[in-house]
């Protein structure tokens, strides 16, 4: 039976938010992004967002108490998702598995250089948060929404010197404990993220069968 509770775990870049979104449609279950569902909360300014704002501008964790609540809120009862962005230490994954059981995490590998490549060629529309890439991704019209029209821009966390932090400090950091977590549980599966978006992705729905 394909897996319907899913984790993918990577760096920032890796390509997972893309592939979440089609596994996702493919599974008919939820696609929930805590690095979305934080941006929409800053842009809300509710007393979450407020908080969380600093450490996302410095390429640093929210706390973790504050994004288990929001997190607990969204997955209670569901029967399946793809988690995206969530969990991001071993803290965290102990947090979900309180809440939820873990059917499948898919591990997204990517080597540095590549990563920073990527990042620093995102651009995001600041209406729908469609993601595109100025080498591999490219909308219709020059750096217009193909959905809504309306410019690009670059998230403000997509800098040089903030994704050295992200991946120093949230991934190269967080990664090795949290994998050898899922090994022992049995649910790990590697995936090489270097290819292009189609190949990633039939390689993802192969792991989940
Ligand atoms: P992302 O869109 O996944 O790259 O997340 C953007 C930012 O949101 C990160 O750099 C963190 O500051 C914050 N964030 C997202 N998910 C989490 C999480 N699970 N725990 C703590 N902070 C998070």
């Amino acid at each position: 039976m394909t897996a319907r509770r899913i984790v993918l775990l990577g760096p920032p870049g890796s390509g997972k938010g893309t592939q979440a979104v089609r596994l996702a449609a493919w599974l008919g279950v939820p696609h929930i992004s805590t690095g979305d569902l934080l941006r929409s909360e800053v842009q809300n300014r509710t007393k979450l967002g407020l908080q969380a704002q600093s450490f996302m501008d410095r390429g640093e964790l929210v706390p973790d108490q504050l994004v288990a609540e929001m997190i607990r809120q969204r997955i209670k009862g569901a029967t399946g998702f793809v988690l995206d962005g969530f969990p991001r230490n071993i803290k965290q994954a102990e947090i979900l598995e309180t809440v939820t059981t873990v059917d499948r995490v898919l591990h997204f590998q990517l080597d540095r250089e590549e990563i920073i490549r990527r990042l620093s060629a995102r651009r995001v529309c600041p209406q729908c948060g469609a993601v595109y890439n100025l080498i591999s991704s490219l909308p219709q019209q020059d750096s217009l929404c193909d959905k809504c029209k309306i410019g690009l821009v670059q998230r403000s966390d997509d800098t040089p010197e903030v994704i050295q932090r992200r991946i120093d400090v949230q991934y190269a950091r967080e990664i090795g404990p949290m994998l050898e977590f899922y090994r022992k549980r049995n649910v790990l599966r590697e995936i090489d993220a270097q290819g292009d978006i189609e190949s990633v992705y039939q390689a993802a729905q192969r792991a989940l069968e």
